[in-house]
């Protein structure tokens, strides 16, 4: 037989192999057991193909006995899409691919109006290469995670102490119960139930009115990456609880470095920006704290845009990193350019200087002061790089543009050089302004006022410190930096600067910041080749056919005042106004604020729980967070402060597993996999619009309620907020857009709403035959949903499940720029930062960004407080391949990466009388430590470490032991193996109680660049 016919028969299974992994999709030692003889002389003991293709005739059929199905992959937050095959009688999954019409999965995707038994058919045979879907090993293996033996399904009590370990199962309806109305639960004395603690009478700091009502005493971190059961969470927290306490992991994923690269365009809270090249015309890129493919964006597109780049347009890239990668290491036409980790600023302000010394920049787009000239000159964006800012600071506006109207003239514009007159103009008239300028000029009333163009005081401050000591920082030679600086503006605008969210330093909005004025400068934002930020996706609560976000009789965000984590303005504050009161100076506040990035910072949080300020939580619930375990440097007085039943009451835990933090709670309630969850999110990598949507593909592993309900997260909340009465729930609790009011009893009556929502927001979406819904399980799917939707809405959802998503392929450009975007002001100069005063030292922020080496909340450099000698190798963590924070439990994975290392380059390690092999122990300057095993190479910057984070799980995912019921349950060794490095990283010795390291200017955790010592264990 021919090896075409041979894929012919075998149909899909032979077409999507993406990893060799996915080719062992079974549960148990007894199933992976070969059958001796084969069961087919063919196939082997290959699973049965998903379907056959006839010769002849070329029809397709389905194999008895399975079903298809399509979902979205939670095996990291990146969300590709999946085809599923389910086996019906055991209910199981019996492996995944990819969805061919999504482009994560599929470079070229296949149009949604492709039938979809059409779409299964061009997977095989001679167009089985070109229409290729796969997933990565990581997302093949996540199945695991659905009848993982040690999943949580039934409800959990502790039966010890707060994380022993003990727990006895209980009926959901007695947690319910207990949660909500408290008691003398755990024989240690009466616990605060919710009823007892939502008093929205009280004030939560009493005094600081700031901060809320006393139902802020509940805080609570969740999972923010799914998007309609996210939704759901915070509606109920923010909307009819009324807590502000809502944390996440942005801030210690890094946030600030997205939201310090959208002040190249936009004004903080205006947005998170986060780059990509545009992989089809781009001919040159520098990947900061990453490579393309190992993390950040979906490693299925990301692998494939690399690859075709590299072939298609000849790209040139280089990974600036502490670490050797893969894709640089494997010719890929990368190269490696190893940095000493936390030094991504004075790189980037490096070849800002070389950009300015040499002349190196897009002069014409940078003079375009206004939109109409961007226009005339067949720009897509203007700058502000030519406007003047006054630099007198006894001037009553200094740090702000200076305005027509200063000068007497009649508008409120900018005023700029006039390129052509030499004169000064309204920056709104002119084709060219003046791109440096340092003078001083007399007001509408006489009086001089010195001014500075934007892109002269960037300059300046690019220029003030040498290039010598920018290589000294960075540990990359003078000659490597004017070469890389040389080859980034070598290309015109098909060139860009992108980073990840690897490097989480102590000034990582800096870097963020200055890696969009890098792009600002030589054009590239938006531009054919340059820096690309795509489209997005629908969002369901933004639909209007249902208000979901909106709750009547509940709260807006504003009305619920300052979280704990006071992500604010200070100078709103009480402690301001008293200090100002008793004629003292406001600054320095008592502890950070933060302002530019009120991002909800879970770790912050908590820390403010744990120093009692403003004032300490009385519940807590996480749900499919792990922040004690995610979070760098949370101190252990955090840690106890959650354990000590006396300082927190009550805890919940709502997951499929036990993770580090969970593993405090009082009550487990039992939570969905990602398989058997409807979902339609956002993902990343994608450079069409669209999202992946999938429903669930098996039936929930979870125990039931007495009504024979499965439970999870929505069932619970709907149970607290009925039994508490909270607006929002229950019957007329959700408007829809033609005037009825429709009721929220259940799971499937917020997921129908939330699809119709997103659905109808999509364009062309495909006529859906019976033959669709079936081959894509879109008719299973729409079951419970059907009779929550009108007709219409019926036809969107099945529309959207039937193609597991949406995916819309605009046209990729509109002449020399990327296609829908709108023409901004991009800001050398960002005159609303300087609204924003540093809570400490009482300075404005700077409108530009500004090189200033690591320091402490308070100012001080780490040099002053961590000893150089004492402490001399520069910590740096990366993300694996492999490993997501909670893929240990998904079986395969744990096998085919069983540990981490702590990887030292080999010279360096021989000073320190190291060698591969040895068991070490890493120590920071706070006293924390952790330990693993040294592996020594070339591939690690000298003078430093790496880790990779995702291992070490020694309190969680069944990596230690666990009593259920008083019967044993051992650890599962494979599950605690390699080294977890959060617990290790510093705290900010500057600030007072339990303390987290963070950026300076936004308040999100630093971990990156920090001094540690590495010490053999005997
Ligand atoms: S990149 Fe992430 S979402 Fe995509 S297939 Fe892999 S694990 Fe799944």
């Amino acid at each position: 037989m021919d090896r075409r016919k041979f894929i012919s028969k075998l149909g899909a299974a032979a077409g999507v192999g993406a990893v060799a992994i996915a080719n062992s999709a079974h549960a148990s030692k007894k199933e992976n057991e070969i059958p001796e003889p084969p069961l087919s002389s063919v196939a082997k003991n290959a699973l049965p193909p998903e379907f056959k293709v006839d010769e002849v005739t070329g029809e397709i059929t389905q194999t008895p006995g399975q079903r298809t199905a399509f979902q979205r992959c939670f095996g990291c937050f990146d969300n590709c899409g999946l085809r599923v095959r389910v086996d019906e009688k055991t209910d199981k999954i019996l492996r995944l691919s990819g969805n061919p019409y999504c482009e994560n999965n599929n470079g070229a995707p296949l149009d949604l109006k492709v039938p979809v038994k059409e779409a299964f058919k061009r997977l095989t045979g001679d167009a089985g290469l070109a229409n290729r879907a796969t997933t990565c090993g990581r997302g093949t293996a996540a199945t695991d995670a659905v009848d993982d033996e040690r999943r949580i399904t039934q409800v959990l009590k502790r039966a010890g102490k707060r994380g022993e370990g003990k727990w006895q199962t209980i009926p959901y309806e007695q947690a319910l119960e207990e949660i909500v109305e408290g008691g003398d639960l755990f024989g240690e004395g009466k616990v605060a139930g919710l009823r007892e603690i939502r008093q929205l009478d009280k004030e939560a700091a009493p005094g600081q009115p700031e901060f809320g009502s006393a139902a802020n005493h509940l805080c609570t971190t969740y999972l923010s990456e799914h998007a309609p059961r996210s939704d759901f969470y915070t509606r109920f927290m923010y909307s009819s609880w009324g807590t502000r306490n809502v944390g996440k992991k942005s801030a210690y994923c890094g946030a600030q470095q997205r939201l310090g690269l959208a002040l190249a365009a936009v004004d903080p809270l205006q947005g998170a920006w986060h780059a990509h090249p545009d992989w089809k015309e781009a001919e040159y890129a520098i990947f900061l704290g990453t490579s393309p493919g190992n993390s950040g964006n979906s490693l299925n597109s990301l692998g494939r845009q690399l690859a075709d780049a590299r072939v298609d347009n000849k790209l040139k890239y280089i990974s600036v990193d502490p670490l050797l990668r893969t894709t640089p290491s494997a010719n890929t036409g990368g190269e490696w350019v190893p940095i000493k980790p936390g030094r991504d600023t004075p790189f980037l302000f490096a070849l800002m200087r070389l950009i300015f010394e040499n002349h190196w920049y897009n002069a014409s787009h940078l003079a375009t002061p206004n939109a109409s000239a961007a226009k005339l000159k067949g720009e897509l964006h203007h700058t502000n790089a030519s406007h003047l800012v006054i630099m007198d600071p006894s001037h009553p506006r200094h740090g702000k543009f200076l305005r027509c109207s200063d000068l007497g003239m009649a508008t409120n514009n900018p005023v700029v050089f006039d390129n052509k007159t030499g004169k000064v103009a309204d920056a709104e008239t002119v084709r060219d302004g003046e791109l440096f300028v340092d003078a001083e000029l007399e007001d509408g009333s006489g009086k001089k006022v010195k001014v500075q163009s934007s892109l002269s005081i960037m300059r300046a401050e690019a220029m003030r410190t040498s290039l010598s000591d920018y290589a000294e920082a960075t540990g990359i030679s003078e000659a490597k930096l004017k070469q890389i600086a040389k080859d980034f503006t070598s290309h015109g605008r098909r060139s860009c600067v992108m980073l990840s969210t690897a490097s989480n330093s102590a000034d990582g909005f800096v870097t963020g910041w200055m890696t969009g004025m890098l792009n600002t400068l030589i054009g590239s934002h938006h531009a054919k080749g340059g820096a690309a930020y795509w489209h997005g996706f629908h969002r369901g609560s933004k639909g209007d056919r249902y208000e979901l976000s909106k709750v009547e009789g509940g709260f807006s965000k504003k009305q619920l005042g300052i979280s704990a984590s006071r992500e604010g303005k200070y100078e709103l504050s009480t402690e301001y106004k008293t200090k100002l009161a008793k004629g003292q100076s406001p600054y320095p506040a008592k502890s950070p604020w933060m302002q530019i990035a009120p991002v909800g910072h879970a770790g912050e949080m908590l820390t403010s729980h744990a120093n009692s300020d403003p004032y300490r939580f009385r519940a807590f619930f996480c749900w499919r967070n792990n922040v004690t375990y995610g979070n760098s440097g949370l101190s252990q007085k955090v840690i106890e402060s959650l354990k000590d039943p006396k300082l927190l009451g009550l805890s919940v835990g709502i997951d499929c597993h036990l993770n580090e933090t969970t593993s405090l709670c009082d009550y487990i309630i039992p939570d969905l996999s990602a398989h058997e969850e409807y979902a339609a999110d956002r993902m990343w990598g994608a450079e069409m619009k669209g999202f992946s949507a999938g429903a669930p593909v098996v039936n929930p592993r979870t125990v039931k309620d007495k009504q024979g309900r499965h439970v999870c997260m929505e069932r619970f909340l709907i149970d607290v907020a009925l039994m508490l009465k909270l607006p929002g729930f229950g019957k007329n609790a959700i408007k829809a857009k033609d005037g009825r009011m429709v009721d929220l009893f259940t799971l499937e009556d917020w997921n129908a709403r939330y699809l119709a929502n997103t659905a109808m927001l999509c364009q062309n979406l495909p006529q859906v035959t019976k033959e669709d819904m079936r081959w894509s399980g879109a008719e299973r799917a729409m079951q419970p949903l059907n009779d929550k939707l009108t007709a219409t809405e019926r036809a969107a959802v099945a529309a959207v499940l039937s193609r597991g998503g949406y995916y819309e392929n605009v046209s990729r450009y509109s002449g020399d720029f990327l296609s829908g975007h709108k023409g901004r002001c991009l800001r050398i100069y960002n005159e609303a930062v300087t609204d924003y005063i540093h809570a400490y030292s009482g300075q404005p922020y700077p409108g530009i960004p500004t090189y200033r080496p690591n320091h402490f909340w308070n100012g001080d450099s780490w040099e002053q407080h961590w000893s150089q000698k004492e402490f001399p190798l520069l910590f740096s963590s990366y993300k694996s391949v492999i490993r997501s924070p909670y893929s240990v439990a998904f079986k395969r994975t744990a096998e085919f990466s069983p540990t981490n290392y702590v990887y030292m380059n080999v010279h360096t390690a021989q000073e320190f009388g190291l060698k591969s092999g040895d068991k070490v122990r890493i120590t920071s300057p706070s006293g924390q430590h952790t330990d693993g095993e040294l592996q020594t190479d070339d591939g690690v910057v000298k003078g430093a470490i790496s880790v990779s984070t995702g291992f070490g799980h020694t309190r969680g995912f069944g990596g230690d032991e666990r009593i259920i019921d008083g019967k044993v349950i051992q650890a599962i060794k494979e599950r605690a193996t390699g080294t977890s490095v959060n617990p290790m990283l510093p705290t900010d010795p500057t600030r007072s109680g339990a303390s987290l390291l963070l950026d300076y200017w936004t308040g999100c955790t630093a971990r990156h660049g920090v001094s540690v010592k590495v010490t053999k264990l005997s």
